[in-house]
């Protein structure tokens, strides 16, 4: 390949994911690529792939089918076009991609993407390259630092990895197999990442891992640190206005993370608690580890540090062995919690895992009228919630311009986004929106003055979410 090379990158799946894109991306810049947003001038494809989504591997095959003909075709133009797959199903199935699929040149899994300038020397030198191992370095040790520009041209908001993999093994889930056992990076490691990051115009930070609060990295201290460790020294480096983390599970939940969300204004009072199911019954199948009760409870320690505190979960309906009670389990603690937004899929087997090999028992109809059912009660707590906004102010940090011109979009507390006719220069600075109206979840209004909203509300002047919710509810007659 002659300069400058060109490299377009499909991601798909989760936020971990598309951190790796990016890391991938900086990676590779070292070696004199850039990104293209077009498949038909790229010199490099990668596929970043989940392995979470339903039938994920067919899926990877069939667009590779798709990419052989673009690559044939550059062929005959005189041009070689390199093909890579990177991601979970790399990770699972590496050499049945290498068998099934001659237009792959390399295969490369989460652990081992910094080797990929190697990988593609190898690539051309002896036709593919696959390298799958959980190698025994720390891959961050090896990414070079993403550029100033690249920083600017992600946003005033970004994902930093400060855990990877998972020992809880869910009987679904496939990441224990695909990201291997739970490693934290060193606390001087990911402060040096935010400090860079806030360098560059990085407003928003969101700290990711598969289980991100079993968080145990090396502080500065020379003891383990805890994520609420971890929040409360990031909370001190200036120009970062926000924190969030996410994915959590809720047995990891300590007192140290309880005790950040109380004492840290930067910490926003959103947190993404996944529970999968309300019967006990079925989170011991699942080997969740705590059962609803237990979830219940962990909720209320974060809602008593934390009056204005809001909650989003995953959902799974008709796990092996659901019946119509355990259904109905499921509804009642979403009615107890009252989330702000949740997720929720129907059961579909992973290659792999221990529920795979368990008998389905929930028909496919059966199926879509409970997921039906859980989406509507949860779509009208969403909806009560955001309504709720409806008449007050909030602080909203501004991203980019929306597809509305002369609108600026940006993000509350909560992560809905809200829209206001303002000058760009707004990016990047929390402000406070009086709330006028909301047009599906997206929140309209107006700035108001500086003084009109604290930058988080303080919890003692909130009405309880319960609270918010219940009379959003009454005001819609639902
Ligand atoms: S805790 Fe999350 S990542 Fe870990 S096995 Fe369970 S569902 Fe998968």
């Amino acid at each position: 390949m002659s300069p400058p090379h060109k490299l377009h990158i499909k991601s798909y799946g989760c936020q971990m994911n598309v951190y790796d894109a990016q890391r991938m991306v900086d990676t590779l810049a070292g070696e004199g690529f850039v990104e293209t947003a077009s498949i038909d001038d790229a010199d490099l494809v990668i596929l970043n792939t989940c392995h979470i989504r339903e039938k994920a591997s067919e899926k990877v095959y069939s667009e590779l089918g798709r990419l052989r003909v673009i690559k044939d075709e550059a062929a005959r133009n005189g041009r070689t076009l390199y093909i890579a797959v990177a991601g979970c199903v790399a990770q699972a199935e590496g050499q049945e991609i290498i068998r099934r699929a001659p237009v792959v040149d390399v295969v490369v899994g989460p652990q081992s993407y910094h080797h990929l300038p190697q990988l593609l020397t190898q690539a051309k030198r002896h036709g593919r390259a696959l390298e799958t191992e959980f190698p025994v370095e720390d891959k961050f040790g090896f990414l070079p630092p993403p550029k100033p520009d690249a920083i600017r041209a992600r946003g005033i908001s970004s994902f930093v990895t400060v855990q990877e993999g998972c020992d809880k093994f869910c009987t679904f889930c496939v990441v224990p197999y695909t990201r291997g056992a739970e490693v934290s990076r060193p606390v001087a490691k990911i402060v040096d990442d935010v400090l860079r990051l806030a360098d560059h115009g990085v407003r928003e930070i969101t700290l990711i891992g598969q289980n991100v609060n079993a968080y145990h990295g090396e502080g500065s201290d020379g003891r383990v640190w805890s994520l609420g460790d971890l929040l409360r020294r990031l909370a001190d480096i200036p120009g970062i206005a926000r924190l969030r983390y996410s994915t959590s599970h809720p047995r990891d939940v300590d007192e140290t993370l309880i005790a950040a969300h109380r004492d840290l204004p930067a910490l926003m009072p959103f947190v993404h608690l996944p529970v999968q199911s309300g019967s006990d019954r079925i989170l011991a199948v699942m080997n969740r580890k705590h059962t609803a009760d237990d979830y219940c409870r962990v909720i209320d320690r974060f809602r008593s540090a934390r009056q204005d505190i809001a909650f989003s979960s995953d959902f799974i309906v008709g796990f092996p062995g659901e019946t119509e009670e355990d259904f109905q389990a499921t509804l009642a603690l979403v009615m107890q919690i009252g989330y702000a937004g949740a997720y929720s899929f129907k059961y579909s087997p992973r290659p792999g895992t221990p529920a795979a090999d368990m008998q389905e028992t929930v028909s496919a109809a059966e199926m879509d009228e409970r997921l039906v059912r859980l989406q509507e009660l949860i779509d009208s707590q969403q909806s009560a919630f955001n309504q709720a906004a409806i008449g007050n102010t909030i602080d909203v940090l501004f991203e980019r311009a929306a597809r509305n011109p002369g609108q600026i979009v940006g993000r509350t507390a909560y992560l809905q986004p809200a829209h206001v006719t303002a000058s760009p220069d707004i990016i990047g600075q929390v402000l406070p929106v009086k709330i006028e109206s909301l047009e599906r979840y997206s929140l309209l209004g107006q700035l108001a003055p500086a003084s009109a909203a604290p930058a988080v509300p303080p919890a003692s002047s909130q009405m309880p979410l319960s609270q918010m919710i219940d009379s959003a509810q009454t005001r819609m007659g639902a």
